[in-house]
C-alpha cells in the first residue's frame, strides 16, 4: 500500500526535523489530492446555493451535491438517498436520533443498552434521553479483552430493550463489534439498533442492509474526506416517521403564519444552507477509498494492527488494551509509568504524530483502571516502516525516562 503515499500531500514534510509519521487517523485521516482538488474545483467552477438556484451555477451544485449522495448511499448499499442524510459528523448524526427519534418513542419502564466503551458522542445522548424520558440507560458487560461474549450479549437484550447503540470499531480497543448480530436480537424483541460507525466506515465494507441497521452515523473526515460533512443512514420509514429537529430554510415544503410542512426525506432533516463543498468532497472520498478497495483497506489496516502489536510487544513495560485479534484501525497503550501526554511530546521531537488522553471514553479508561493512554492509529498511507519507527521512538522515550 506505500504506493498510496504520494496521494497525501501533507505527508511529504518534516516535523521537528524528522520526515513525518501520522499516526492520528482515529482522530482525523489525512486528505489525497483527489479530495482537496474536488473541493477547490467546486469552489472555483460551480460553487452556489443548492435547491433554488434557477441558475447554471445553482444546478451544477446541486448536481453535485446529491451527486454526492448517490456515491455515500452506494458506498454504504443503502436501499434509497432518501436514507442517507447529511449534516456534521457522528456526534450530529447521533444526536438526531436521540433528540428526534428515541425522545418521541421512548418512556419509564423502556431500557436503552449500551457499551462501557462507547465514544461520548454514543453514550451522553443516551444518558440525555434516559433524563428526559425516564427510560433506564444499561450496559452491556465488557469481557476483560474488550470484547462482548455473545450469549451475555443476546441475554442482555430483553423485551424492555427499546434501542441498543454500539460502536461498530472502539475507538480505544480497536474490538469489532458483533453488530449484525446484536440487530438480529434487537429487532426480535421489537427494538432499534443505532450503530456508530465512525471507525468503521473508513476501515472496512460496511452494508447497511446486510447489517440490518436501523440508524448508523460516521464523519467524511475519518475517511480522508473534509472536515465538517458526515452522514446519518437512517431506516426510511423510521426516517419518515421522525420530526426535524432544525427548522428554517431548505428544509421546508410550504410555510404559513402560524404552521408549515416539510420537505420530503432527506431534506427535511437538512435545515439551512447545506455543507455542500463538504458533500462534494466526501464523494471524492468515496470515489477514492473505492479505487483502492474496502477489502484491501481492510486487510492492510488489520494487517498493521496485528503487526504493531507484535513488534510492541517485544518491549518491556508496554501494556496494550483490547483484544488480540478482530479488531482494527489502532493500538492503545501504556508505557511503564510514562504519562501518556509525555510519551507523545518524545515521539513528537521524533516527528511520529500519536494521541495521548481519554479519547472521549472517559467510563471506558474508568473501566481499564488508567487515567489517559497513549494510541496509535493506522491508515492505508501507513505501513510496516511506521510502526519500526514507532517502536524505535518507544525505545528511546524508555531510556529518556529511566
Ligand atoms: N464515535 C467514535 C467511535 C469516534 O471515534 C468519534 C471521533 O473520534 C466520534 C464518535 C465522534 O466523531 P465526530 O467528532 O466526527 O462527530
Amino acid at each position: 500500500m506505500s504506493q498510496y503515499i504520494k496521494d497525501f500531500p501533507i505527508l511529504d514534510q518534516q516535523v521537528n526535523g524528522n520526515p513525518l509519521i501520522y499516526l492520528d487517523s482515529g482522530a482525523t485521516s489525512q486528505k489525497p489530492f483527489k479530495v482537496i482538488e474536488a473541493v477547490e474545483t467546486y469552489y472555483k467552477t460551480m460553487n452556489s446555493n443548492v435547491h433554488r438556484g434557477v441558475h447554471t451555477l445553482g444546478s451544477r451544485a446541486t448536481d453535485a451535491y446529491e451527486g454526492a449522495r448517490e456515491k455515500v448511499r452506494r458506498f454504504i448499499n443503502a436501499g434509497s438517498t432518501q436514507e442517507i442524510i447529511f449534516n456534521r459528523g457522528t456526534t450530529t448524526g447521533l444526536n438526531l436520533v436521540a433528540s428526534s427519534y428515541a425522545r418521541e418513542n421512548l418512556k419509564e419502564g423502556d431500557e436503552i443498552l449500551i457499551s462501557p466503551s462507547e465514544h461520548h458522542s454514543n453514550l451522553i445522548p443516551w444518558q440525555q434521553v434516559a433524563k428526559v424520558t425516564g427510560a433506564t440507560l444499561k450496559y452491556f458487560e465488557l469481557e476483560p479483552d474488550g470484547t462482548l461474549d455473545l450469549n451475555k450479549a443476546k441475554a442482555a437484550i430483553t423485551d424492555r430493550t427499546k434501542l441498543v447503540a454500539i460502536a461498530q470499531v472502539s475507538n480505544v480497543l480497536g474490538t469489532v463489534f458483533p453488530v449484525k448480530e446484536l440487530a438480529g436480537w434487537v429487532h426480535a424483541k421489537g427494538g432499534v439498533i443505532v450503530i456508530d460507525a465512525a471507525q468503521s466506515v473508513p476501515h472496512m465494507k460496511v452494508d447497511v442492509q446486510d447489517l440490518d441497521c436501523d440508524f448508523l452515523a460516521f464523519s467524511g473526515h475519518k475517511m480522508v474526506g473534509p472536515t465538517g460533512i458526515g452522514v446519518l443512514y437512517g431506516k426510511e420509514a423510521l426516517l419518515n416517521a421522525m420530526e426535524p429537529i432544525e427548522f428554517g430554510g431548505e428544509m421546508i415544503s410550504t410555510v404559513g403564519l402560524y404552521d408549515s410542512d416539510w420537505k420530503e426525506l432527506p431534506w427535511k432533516f437538512e435545515g439551512g444552507t447545506p455543507i455542500i463543498a463538504g458533500a462534494v468532497g466526501l464523494g471524492a472520498a468515496v470515489d477514492y477509498l473505492e479505487s483502492i478497495g474496502m477489502d484491501t483497506i481492510d486487510a492492510h489496516d488489520r494487517h498493521l494492527v496485528a503487526y504493531a502489536m507484535e513488534r510492541m510487544g517485544e518491549l518491556e513495560g508496554v501494556s496494550m488494551y483490547g483484544p488480540r485479534k478482530d479488531r482494527t484501525g489502532m493500538v492503545t497503550f501504556n508505557l511503564d509509568t510514562v504519562h501518556p501526554h509525555d510519551l507523545a511530546t518524545v515521539l513528537d521531537a521524533e516527528g511520529i504524530a500519536i494521541r495521548a488522553g481519554h479519547h472521549c471514553c472517559q467510563p471506558l479508561m474508568r473501566w481499564l483502571e488508567v487515567t489517559a493512554t497513549a494510541r496509535a492509529s493506522f491508515y492505508l498511507y501507513n505501513n510496516e516502516s511506521d510502526i519500526d519507527r514507532l517502536v524505535a521512538g518507544l525505545k528511546k522515550a524508555k531510556e529518556y525516562f529511566g
